[in-house]
């Protein structure tokens, strides 16, 4: 079996994830539904890590960005895998603790982190922090202070570099509200007002260049353009940076207008950054800072898959066919939101050749509300179970309930079982936090 063969075409002619038929997960779990192959997403943490043990000595490590897909479950494989995490707000910070989570290997996130999150996680240990700004600098110093701690810091700097997808610009000056930018000497400000914080410990730097991203080349130069950051404050000040953290952003296969990259094609990526740094160190005799990556969608993305139940078909007569699932924008927002463009099958019937191009429909008031556009499917029929691709990066983690309608439960197939990761909501969920004010109570006469 291919090391990637998280989906399969079984003898029936239905659809597979992690070795076990999606009718019947739809069947049992009912839909709409996420499902995760908890191998795969264990096997694209392993590479990463292998990769800097076996390129970089093990000086470094994985954080998974938990922004990506966040709940308890995903914590404790991070855990197993020996891996970090990045939270970027209380939320997730209080998850991955509840979860178990070392608070050590935790680095916190956020251009406006709240008063509360940075309480949270000093109060529990939380490893790093990256700082984003001046006003949270001087009350993270504070907030120390009054706990008698010396909190590890890194400075989020914008080094120039924005990639996304298949494109990327290299920029003196950047309109990010993320990051102090290298170029017009924000950054090296900001290390200077952090070397009189008495309760920070400027360990070193976090860049995160952009998402979807296919091309090694701008990790390439972004690496290149920290190292160039970090020898000049050695010479201009003798800071030695510590760490030093690339973000993360690596691309994944939504679509085949998407490379389908192999996991040979990951551990590239990363040893592209990994050489930059090995060679710049040394001709410029810097020391090897430890190495943090920060990879998200790529974890995740393609472990994940959407299973839905087609209800209503309309034919819109030369126009245009629309299959409208049991989902919609508040469990698959990325379509409203981007336009994303998504592949989809026929879970029941994987094996049927494509007839015709339909756009999948969710079951929201707004006229946006689609799943995927122009997808190439055989004749759909009510009942039928479709299965989307890729879902497993940025859609549990960013639904609604828009319309009031339920944020479908996550189920995890792995070691020949499929169980609830996340369970499905009730009606009384739905309902839970409204209150009703006294003068708003019905007065029964
Ligand atoms: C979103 C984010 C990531 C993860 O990006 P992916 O594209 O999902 O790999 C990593 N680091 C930071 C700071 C981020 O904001």
């Amino acid at each position: 079996m291919n090391e990637r063969d998280t989906l399969k075409i079984n003898a029936k002619g239905t659809l597979e994830i992690g070795g076990m038929d999606t009718v019947e997960i739809a069947k049992k779990f009912s839909t709409p539904v996420y499902v995760y192959d908890e191998q795969h997403i264990r096997n694209m943490m392993r590479l990463y890590k292998d990769t800097i043990n076996e390129y970089y000595g093990g000086n470094g490590l994985v954080l998974y960005a938990s922004k990506a897909f966040s709940c308890k479950a995903i914590y404790r494989i991070a855990q197993q895998e020996n891996i970090g995490i990045d939270a970027v707000s209380g939320g997730e910070l209080y998850t991955a603790i509840n979860a178990g989570f070392n608070p050590s290997k935790i680095c916190l996130h956020g251009n406006n982190k709240l008063k509360h999150e940075l309480e949270l996680a000093l109060d529990n240990g939380v490893g790093i922090i990256v700082v984003d700004s001046h006003s949270e600098v001087d009350l993270l110093d504070q907030l120390a202070s009054s706990r008698g701690i010396k909190q590890d810091v890194l400075i989020r700097v914008n080094p120039g570099i924005e990639a996304h997808t298949h494109a990327f610009v290299q920029t003196a000056r950047t309109d990010s509200k993320f990051g102090f930018s290298i170029h017009d000497g924000t950054a090296e400000k900001m290390v200077l007002h952090l070397m009189n914080k008495r309760n920070l410990n400027l360990k070193g730097f976090h860049c995160h260049i952009g998402s979807q991203i296919f091309e090694k080349e701008p990790f390439v130069l972004a690496t290149e353009k920290m190292i160039a950051f970090i020898a000049d404050l050695k010479t201009k000040y003798g800071f030695e940076t510590n760490t030093l953290n690339m973000g993360g952003g690596f691309g994944i296969w939504y679509t085949d207008e998407d490379s389908k990259l192999s996991f040979d094609d990951y551990r590239e990526y990363l040893r592209s950054i990994i050489d930059v740094i090995n060679n710049k160190t040394e001709k410029l005799h810097l020391k090897k800072p430890y190495l943090l990556i920060e990879p998200g969608r790529s974890i995740v993305g393609e472990a994940g898959i959407t299973l839905y139940t087609v209800g209503a078909i309309k034919d819109i007569e030369g126009i245009k066919k629309y299959v409208a699932v049991d989902g919609g924008m508040f469990e698959s927002p990325r379509y409203a939101l981007y336009q994303s463009k998504y592949t989809a099958i026929l879970a029941n019937r994987a094996n049927e050749p494509c007839t015709e191009k339909v756009t999948i429909a969710g079951k929201c008031c707004e006229s946006g509300d689609i799943i995927a556009a122009d997808v190439a499917l055989p004749l759909a029929k009510s009942g039928d179970i479709i299965a989307v691709f890729s879902t497993g990066a940025y859609h549990y983690s960013m639904a609604s309930n828009y319309n009031r309608n339920f944020i479908p439960p996550v189920v995890l197939v792995g070691n020949g079982t499929a169980e609830y990761i996340v369970k499905p909501q009730s009606y009384e969920d739905i309902v839970r936090n409204d209150a009703v004010p006294e003068r708003l109570k019905w007065k029964q006469n």
